[in-house]
């Protein structure tokens, strides 16, 4: 019992940082090609290209914030939604 309760603290702890570092840091740099916004193709090394996972920002909006963003959004649109149908 106590042992379930210190892993819950410790998974709850995880979450709290997470979630602050979320909110500090939304962005992150891109895997792909290391915040640069371009990177260079395998087969022809000399040829850099700019990057299509970050789409040449070098950013990625991380994971947690896009849930957070994706909340926000659903809950925005049901509170129109409610709106609207009164
Ligand atoms: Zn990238």
């Amino acid at each position: 019992m106590r042992g379930t309760l210190t892993a819950a603290g410790i998974i709850l702890a995880a979450l709290v940082w997470y979630a602050g570092s979320c909110i500090i840091r939304p962005f992150r740099d891109c895997w792909l090609c290391d915040g640069k916004g371009h990177h260079r193709s395998k087969r022809k090394s000399k040829l850099s290209r700019p990057c299509r996972w970050c789409r040449a920002s070098g950013k990625r909006l991380r994971f947690g914030r896009r849930l957070w963003n994706r909340a926000r959004r659903v809950h925005r649109d049901a509170a129109a939604g409610a709106r609207i149908a009164r």
